[in-house]
């Protein structure tokens, strides 16, 4: 039947990349209409925002194409645990809750996990890639590595499914906020929330966990709310006039999108081997095989 041939498939998934593609580019040209009017950093390259854009066309089609394997995964995962411990309201003020609730649990999530990305080397080596970009703007919101997908939607967002029943709408809506959260917090903005600045993830606060000053490593992990870097003690309120530089210490960057996919395999070893009797941080320990001359130069 051609409803379920492989080209209607293939053009199945082919409309969702282009869709999802287009709305990416729409987000990152709106941002940076925003970010031209009222930047953080001028002078920004045309060079490095294409790089990002196209990386991530490639990004999105990978993850597009790890869908179907991603959905089997977690539905088994899900199954194996008995999944949707917890019973959530999708009616009123009931579903308000739970969308709260869903919200709270991914962030949780994303925290916990972004702080292993930055204390295990072998997801460092991953992540670093996030972090070398020295131009910090919209654009960087897909710079992640491709991999990364296949790990948190095989380890992490199937524990939602696992701990919550829940209507896929509800889901639907948490993912929206995230997804504009994310692109606000990457964004090249000068904008000043006063004591806001801690209440919701944003350019300032998410820059800070950009910078390649070392005293600002290991803080603001935050994917959307402070709260959890608050609790877990890695919180730094940027004060009014704090707006690094941001990117790797060794200034490592990808030099073509080949280099990108395999940015793992190009990382120099030093840039992931933590440093003896010191804090866990692996910025840090290629900072210290470096000095700390290239952060001056940029700070
Ligand atoms: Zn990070
Ligand atoms: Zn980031």
């Amino acid at each position: 039947m051609f409803a379920s041939s492989p080209f209607s498939e293939l053009l199945h998934h082919a409309t969702h990349w282009l869709g999802g593609y287009a709305l990416a580019l729409l987000m990152m040209a709106g941002g940076g209409a925003l970010e031209r009017r009222w930047p953080a950093e001028l002078l920004q390259s045309r060079a490095g925002m294409r790089f990002n854009v196209v990386y991530a066309a490639l990004y999105m089609a990978f993850a597009e194409a790890m869908r179907p394997l991603l959905a089997v995964i977690s539905v088994a995962l899900v199954n194996a645990f008995g999944g949707g411990w917890v019973v959530l309201a999708s009616r009123g003020w009931g579903a308000l809750a739970s969308i709260v609730i869903v919200l709270l649990t991914f962030d949780l999530l994303e925290y916990a996990f972004h702080r292993l990305q930055h204390a295990w080397p072998v997801l460092w080596k991953l992540h670093s890639l996030h972090h070398s970009a020295d131009e910090f703007n919209v654009t960087v919101t897909f710079r992640h590595h491709w991999f990364e997908v296949l790990i948190k939607g095989c380890l992490l967002y199937p524990v939602v499914g696992v701990l919550f029943k829940v209507e896929p709408w509800i889901v639907g809506v948490t993912a929206i906020i995230f997804m504009f959260g994310n692109y606000f917090a990457h964004m090249n903005l000068r904008i000043d929330l006063g004591r806001f600045t801690t209440w919701v993830n944003n350019p300032q606060y998410h820059r800070l966990h950009h910078s390649n000053r070392t005293e600002h490593f290991d803080h603001n992990f935050t994917q959307l709310l402070p709260l959890w870097d608050h609790l877990f003690g890695t919180l730094w309120v940027p004060s009014k006039h704090e707006w690094p530089a941001t990117g790797l210490d060794d200034g490592a960057q990808p030099r073509s999108l080949l280099g990108a996919l395999s940015w793992p395999l190009q990382t120099p070893a030093r840039s992931v081997l933590p440093p003896p009797h010191t804090h866990s941080t692996h910025r840090l320990a290629t900072r210290q095989t470096n000095n700390h001359s290239s952060h001056d130069e940029h700070a």
